[in-house]
C-alpha cells in the first residue's frame, strides 16, 4: 500500500517515531533555543505583543466591522455585588453596561478556547520533550521552509527546536493570564477594549494551535504537507466488531499513540480493531492509517450507546461530561489520561499494568495519568471484555421501539428542547404504527446531544432508538476521508499565489468547526461540492473534514476520492484536526511572504493588512459549538480573514458586521486616501441556512485587491450561486461592481441591465495597492 510516496515498508518505519526516536542519536548541532539575534530576517516591529501593542489594528478593523451583539440574558451574574439587571440602558454595580458585559463573555469565551489549545500543546510539548529531549528538531521537509508562519509573525521566533515551541507556549500563557485577569470584576470597561483583548486572544490561540500541531508532527511523523495523504476508513461500519474494540475520544494523540506501539511491539496490529472519534480519530490517523474514524462528535453519544466499543478511552476537550455513565450503562471499560478530564476517578497511574487490569476488572474505570501504561492497558484489557460483549445488548431491537413509541404521549416537549426543534415526535407517531421513516430521518440530522430524551417525561431513550433505527436502516455507513496532511507546502503557494491575490482563484474556503450542523452532516460536504465544483480551493479541518466524508455521489464516492489533496484550484485539503486549523491561517500568511515578499518577523499589522486586502479566503464555521470554535474565528478575524457562522453561531453573541457602506482605503502607489466597496464586507456575520452560507462565500471572498478580470471571476460566481439557490440576482450586486471591466463576459447583458435598474455608477478610480495602515 502507497501512503503519499512512501512504501509500505516506509510506513512501518514511520509509525512508531517515539521508539525510534528515543534510539535515535539525535544529532546535538541544533542549539537550544532560538538565537533572538539570528539574522534569519529583520525584526519587525511587534514581536512578542502584549495585549496594546496591536490595539491599534484591532480599533481599524472594529471601526469598518462594528461589533454586534445579541444578549442571551440581560443579568450579570459574575460577582456577589450582583446579580445586576443591564437591560434598558441600566448599568450594574460595578459600571459595566450591557454592551461591555457582552464583549466581556466573548473575551472569557475566547480565553477559554486559547488555554484549552495552549494547555493541549503544553500538554504535548512537555511530554515530547521529556520522550525525546529538548533539542529534538523542527523539520518540516525540504518543500516547507516557513515552518511556523505564525509564530514567526507573532513571536518574532523561528522554531528550530522543542524547546523553542516552549518558549512560544511560555508567551501564550502569559498572554492569556493577562487576558483572563482583565475579565475580572473592576477591570476593562469599554468594549471596544474587550473586543481588542478578545481578539488578541483569538491571535494566541491559533499560536498555540500551531506550537502544538508542529511538536505533533515531527514527532509522530505525521504527513508534512502531503497532498496524497492515505485515505482511510470513516464511519459506523468501518468498525470490525468481531475483534475487541478500543474507542479513543477527544483530542490528544498521546494515548492512542502508545495503544498503537503496543499493538505494533507484539505484533498484533490486526487482532485489535482502533477507531476514535473527533479529533483524537483524526491525529491518531495522522500517526498510523490503520484506526478507524468513527465520526465527528456528533456521533459519541451514539456510538458508545451501540455498545461496540470495549474500552473507551478519554482525553481533553469536546467529550460528553457524563461519558462515565453512558459508557458504564454499556458494560465498557473506561479510562480517563488526562488532568482536565478526571471525572472523579480514581489514579492508578502508580500500579503496573497487571495491576490496573486487575483494578479495571473490579471497578470498571479508572484515571491512568501515565499515557505509556495505557497502551498495554487498554489492549490487554479491551480483549477480556470483548469476550462478554457477545452477551450484551445495548440498544432495543426494533419491536421493542414500536413498543417504546407507544408510550410516547405526544406532549412534544421533545421538540421544543432540541436545538434545532427537530420533529422527535412526529418520529414517535410514525413507530407506533412500526413505520421508521421519522427516525430514519432524525439519525441523518441529529447530533445526539441528548437533550430531547432528557426532558422526555416518559423517559424514553430517544438517542438509543435513533441509533438503532440508524443502524437497521443504514447498512453501508464507510466512508473515505483523506487523512490529515498538515500544512500547506511552500512550493503551492508559489503556484496558487498570484491566481488567489489578483482573483484568478476566485476563493479559499476553509470548512472548519464542531458538529452541531442545523440539518446533519451533509450540508458540509454540500458547501464543499459547490466550491470544489467552482474551482475554488477547499480546506477542512475537524469535525467539519468528517462532515465532508459523510457523503457519497451516486458512484459511492466521497468528495475526498473525487478531488486531489492538493492545495490548488479544485482541491480538497484535509490538514488534520482542530489544531491543523493554524495551517489554514498559515497558507494565508506564507501568501504574504512567499509570493508577496512581505516580511514575517514580528511583523503583524501588515501581514494581516496584505490579508485582508488581498487573499480572498473566507472561514465557514458551519457547527461552531465551542468556546475554541469562538477563539479559532476571532483569531482568524484578527489576520483579516472573515467567517460565516451556522445559525447557532448568534449564540455566541457578537458579530462583527458592515453597514454596507463603502470603506475608506489607502492607495499605496498614489499615497491617496479614497473610498472603495465594502469588501470583505463582513468579518464575522451567520447565515441562517446552507444556501444563505453557499451565497455570501463567493462574496466574502471579494478583495480591494482584485484585478478587474478577478473581480469578474468573482462577480461571476456570486451571481450563480444567487440565481442557483434563491433563483435571482443577488440584492446588493452593485456595491461589488467597480467598473464596467468587472461584468463577467458570459452574463454582461443581464448584469448590466440589473445595474441599470439599480442606478449604478462606476467608480471613477480604485487602489492599485490597498492598505488599511494609514
Ligand atoms: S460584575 Fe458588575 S455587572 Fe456583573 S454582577 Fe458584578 S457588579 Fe454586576
Ligand atoms: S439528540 Fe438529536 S433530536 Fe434529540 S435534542 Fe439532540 S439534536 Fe435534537
Ligand atoms: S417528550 Fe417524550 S413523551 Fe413527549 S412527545 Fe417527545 S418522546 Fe413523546
Amino acid at each position: 500500500m502507497i501512503m503519499g510516496n512512501r512504501t509500505d515498508s516506509d510506513i512501518k518505519k514511520l509509525l512508531f517515531p517515539l521508539i525510534k526516536m528515543k534510539n535515535a542519536n539525535i544529532s546535538m548541532t541544533i542549539k537550544v533555543g532560538e538565537d533572538e539575534d539570528e539574522d534569519w530576517e529583520p525584526m519587525g516591529p511587534t514581536p512578542m505583543p502584549k495585549i496594546p501593542t496591536l490595539r491599534h489594528w484591532d480599533f481599524k478593523l472594529l471601526e469598518r466591522y462594528p461589533p454586534f451583539y445579541m444578549p442571551i440574558c440581560d443579568m450579570c451574574c459574575l460577582c456577589t455585588f450582583g446579580k445586576c439587571d443591564l437591560s434598558k440602558g441600566k448599568k450594574g454595580a460595578c459600571g459595566l453596561n450591557i454592551k461591555a458585559q457582552q464583549a466581556r463573555i466573548v473575551l472569557i469565551a475566547c480565553c477559554i478556547g486559547a488555554s484549552c489549545h495552549a494547555g493541549h500543546s503544553r500538554h504535548l510539548v512537555h511530554h515530547l520533550i521529556e520522550v525525546l529531549g529538548r533539542d529534538y528538531p523542527i523539520n518540516l521537509g525540504n518543500e516547507i521552509e516557513v515552518e511556523a508562519p505564525i509564530a514567526r509573525t507573532v513571536t518574532g521566533i523561528r522554531p528550530r527546536t522543542l524547546a523553542d515551541l516552549e518558549r512560544i507556549l511560555d508567551y501564550c500563557e502569559e498572554q492569556i493570564t493577562h487576558l483572563l485577569s482583565a475579565a475580572h470584576t473592576g477591570q476593562e470597561g469599554s468594549y471596544l477594549d474587550f473586543e481588542s483583548k478578545a481578539l488578541h486572544a483569538g491571535m494566541i490561540d491559533d499560536l498555540a494551535r500551531e506550537a502544538g500541531d508542529i511538536a505533533q508532527i515531527v514527532a509522530y511523523n505525521m504527513p508534512k504537507g502531503d497532498e496524497d495523504a492515505p485515505l482511510i476508513d470513516l464511519g459506523f461500519g468501518c468498525i470490525d466488531k468481531s475483534k475487541p474494540v478500543i474507542l479513543c475520544i477527544g483530542h490528544n494523540v498521546v494515548p492512542g499513540s502508545y495503544i498503537l506501539e503496543y499493538l505494533e511491539e507484539n505484533g498484533i496490529e490486526d487482532d485489535v480493531e482502533i477507531c476514535g472519534i473527533c479529533c483524537t480519530a483524526i491525529d491518531i490517523t495522522r500517526v498510523s492509517e490503520k484506526p478507524k474514524v468513527v465520526g465527528p462528535l456528533s456521533r459519541q453519544l451514539m456510538f458508545v450507546r451501540s455498545g461496540v466499543a470495549d474500552v473507551v478511552i478519554v482525553d481533553e476537550q469536546c467529550i460528553r461530561t457524563d461519558i462515565l455513565e453512558e459508557v458504564l450503562k454499556t458494560g465498557a471499560v473506561l479510562i480517563a489520561t488526562n488532568e482536565k478530564m478526571c471525572l472523579g476517578l480514581e489514579d492508578v497511574s502508580h500500579m503496573s499494568e497487571d495491576e490496573i487490569i486487575g483494578y479495571l476488572l473490579r471497578k470498571r474505570a479508572c484515571l491512568i495519568l501515565d499515557e505509556e501504561k495505557v497502551g498495554k492497558v487498554a489492549v490487554e484489557i479491551a480483549k477480556i471484555i470483548a469476550k462478554e460483549r457477545k452477551d450484551r445488548k445495548t440498544l432495543p431491537d426494533l419491536s421493542e421501539i414500536v413498543e417504546l413509541a407507544k408510550q410516547c404521549s405526544e406532549c412534544g416537549w421533545c421538540n421544543r428542547n432540541c436545538p434545532n426543534t427537530f420533529k422527535v415526535k412526529e418520529a414517535m407517531i410514525l413507530a407506533k404504527k412500526g413505520n421508521f421513516d421519522g427516525f430514519i430521518d432524525l439519525y441523518r440530522r441529529c447530533y445526539g446531544c441528548g437533550r430531547c430524551e432528557e426532558i422526555c417525561q416518559r423517559n424514553l431513550p430517544i438517542v438509543s432508538m435513533t441509533t438503532k433505527v440508524g443502524e437497521a436502516y443504514y447498512k453501508d455507513l464507510k466512508f473515505k476521508m483523506r487523512a490529515g496532511r498538515g500544512p500547506i507546502k511552500d512550493v503551492e503557494i508559489r503556484s496558487v499565489g498570484a491566481p488567489i491575490v489578483f482573483g484568478d482563484i476566485p476563493g479559499v474556503v476553509a470548512l472548519v468547526g464542531c458538529s452541531n450542523h442545523p440539518n446533519g452532516e451533509e450540508e458540509v460536504a454540500m458547501i464543499a461540492k459547490e466550491f470544489l465544483e467552482r474551482k475554488y480551493i477547499v480546506v477542512a479541518t475537524g469535525c467539519a473534514a468528517m462532515a465532508i466524508g459523510m457523503w457519497k455521489d451516486k458512484d459511492g464516492k466521497t468528495l475526498y476520492e473525487k478531488y486531489p489533496g492538493e492545495f490548488k484550484a479544485g482541491g480538497l485539503v484535509n490538514c488534520g484536526s482542530c489544531l491543523s486549523n493554524c495551517h489554514i491561517t498559515g497558507a494565508a500568511i506564507k501568501i504574504a511572504n512567499i509570493f508577496a515578499k512581505v516580511p514575517l518577523r514580528g511583523n503583524y499589522a501588515e501581514v494581516a493588512d496584505y490579508i485582508l486586502n488581498k487573499v480572498g479566503a473566507v472561514g465557514v464555521a458551519w457547527g461552531a459549538m465551542s468556546q475554541k470554535a469562538a477563539a479559532i474565528a476571532t483569531g482568524v478575524n484578527r489576520w483579516g480573514i472573515p467567517v460565516i457562522l451556522g445559525p447557532h453561531g448568534a449564540k455566541y453573541r457578537r458579530l462583527y458586521i458592515g453597514n454596507g457602506e463603502k470603506f475608506t482605503v489607502k492607495d499605496k502607489r498614489t499615497e491617496s486616501l479614497m473610498e472603495i466597496e465594502p469588501v470583505p464586507e463582513h468579518l464575522i456575520i451567520t447565515a441562517e441556512n446552507m444556501k444563505e452560507c453557499i451565497c455570501m462565500i463567493p462574496k466574502l471572498c471579494m478583495r480591494p485587491n482584485d484585478t478587474p478580470k478577478g473581480r469578474a471571476n468573482k462577480i461571476y460566481h456570486y451571481v450563480d450561486v444567487y440565481e442557483k439557490y434563491f433563483g435571482r440576482m443577488p440584492p446588493d450586486l452593485e456595491k461589488f461592481v467597480r467598473t464596467e471591466k468587472d461584468i463577467p463576459f458570459m452574463i454582461k447583458d443581464k448584469v448590466m441591465s440589473y445595474l441599470e435598474e439599480k442606478g449604478w455608477k462606476p467608480f471613477d478610480k480604485y487602489p492599485q495597492d490597498p492598505t488599511v495602515l494609514y
